[in-house]
């Protein structure tokens, strides 16, 4: 079958392939712990259901415009200059089909064949193949466990080239947690802009962060807008992975590209959710605040019980809800990941044996770049978080 060379460029999503794997076992009746998805376990709260029900019973069931309906975009715009400080209009908001696809679009307006992206590592799955379908080329700077994977501005400007027409951050980090000072932050800001190049700045998890730190946007800074792009989303923020909405802040011309792409695409996103976001956005934020005090205590038990496995190193996660653990250095009862291993033990078997034979589900660091590693998502109960530290203690021990 001959597919489009476009689309031979790119790989499937490994988080959702992993979803997948772990969904065979529970349909065969298997107690997985799963620490692979990378969405809230929490519902969508009430108030933001109940707006959804209102849309539907008053038919708000059509076409929209396509980047969603004004009042969406000007809330979304107060929302975010209420909880980031930031001045956006209407008119250079975009409403999308979740954040994903707010990243999708921005990069497809921007980036032309052979301009160079740069992208840290360890790097959520996504933003390498976004840019390999827009033919644009992935260059990565290397962040470091020993410093928390903390990205610096210097090995930032060391990447750039006359090529480059894009830095994309995302912080806090899928899947390290990691949070990029706002002093560092502030100098990328500053090397894009003297060179001409954009910033997207990828807000996902902008609300989770620990040890009381406030959401900071980089678009808040003096003289950004020009330069950064924020591409948002509601999936995490307000549980509503499943709804599909994110949004994307930009200049003018931007916003206007990327509903035109829409226009001849995806078209709106959903009604009935863009009402749900609207609720969202306007109203409480309490529900975020008592997740992510969830997320505070799941995380000191994850870091703990990681810690106590003998050759584990994890550094501590500043925000997001994933653990990273380097397991390489760590013994293991397990035959064929023994087998497998060059000294160092092999992360795509480890999380494959895993699943097999612990029936733990965890994301492969090879598919954030970073073998040797795995991703473990601390958003599931405190009870299921212990059952899956004492298999994981179990299987990196020695008989
Ligand atoms: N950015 C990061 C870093 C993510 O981890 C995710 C989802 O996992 C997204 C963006 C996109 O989220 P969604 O498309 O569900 O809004």
């Amino acid at each position: 079958m001959q597919l489009s060379e476009r689309i031979e460029r790119i790989t499937e999503s490994s988080t959702l392939a992993v979803m997948v794997e772990a969904e065979k076992y529970k349909a065969r009746g298997i107690d997985v712990v799963d620490f692979g998805p990378g969405e809230p376990d929490f519902p969508t709260p009430d108030h933001i259901k109940r707006a959804a029900i209102r849309a539907l019973e008053q038919n708000f069931t059509k076409y929209t415009p396509a980047g969603g309906i004004l009042p969406l975009r000007q809330a979304v715009c107060e929302w975010h200059h209420a909880q980031l400080g930031t001045s956006y209009q209407a008119s250079e908001c975009a409403v999308t089909v979740g954040g994903k696809h707010a990243i999708f679009n921005t990069v497809n307006v921007l980036v032309n064949s052979g301009d160079e992206v740069v992208i840290p590592v360890p790097c959520w799955v996504s933003f390498p193949d976004i840019v390999k379908y827009a033919g644009g080329k992935p260059v990565f700077v290397q962040t470091h466990e020993h410093d928390g994977f903390c990205l610096h501005s210097r090995d930032v400007e060391a990447a750039l080239t006359p090529k480059t027409r894009m830095v994309i951050v995302n912080s806090p980090s899928n899947p390290t947690g990691a949070i990029l000072p706002e002093e560092e932050f502030a100098k990328i800001l500053d090397l894009c802009r003297r060179r001409g190049i954009w910033l997207l700045t990828d807000e996902c998890y902008s609300h989770f962060l620990y040890a009381g730190r406030r959401p900071f946007s980089v678009a808040s800074l003096p003289d950004a807008k020009n330069t950064v792009i924020v591409c948002g989303s509601l999936s995490k923020t307000f549980a509503m992975t499943g709804w599909r909405v994110g949004f994307v802040l930009a200049p003018e011309p931007i916003a206007k590209a990327i509903v035109k792409l829409q226009s001849q695409s995806t078209s709106n996103p959903t009604s009935i959710a863009q009402h749900a976001a609207l609720e969202a956005v306007r109203g409480p934020m309490d529900s975020v605040a008592s997740m992510l005090a969830e997320y505070e205590r799941r995380r000191a038990r994850v870091l703990a019980g990681l810690r106590a496995i003998p050759g584990l190193a994890c550094t501590e996660p500043q925000g997001a809800f994933y653990a990273f653990p380097n397991i390489s250095a760590c013994p293991t009862r397990d035959a064929e990941c023994r087998a497998a291993s060059n000294g160092r033990l092999d992360s795509s078997v480890v999380a494959r044996r895993l699943l097999e034979s612990a029936h733990v589900a965890v994301v492969p660091g090879e598919g954030f770049g970073a073998a040797g590693y795995f991703r473990l998502s601390y958003a599931t109960s405190i009870e299921r978080i212990e059952e899956g530290l004492r298999r994981l203690t179990d299987f990196f021990s020695q008989d």
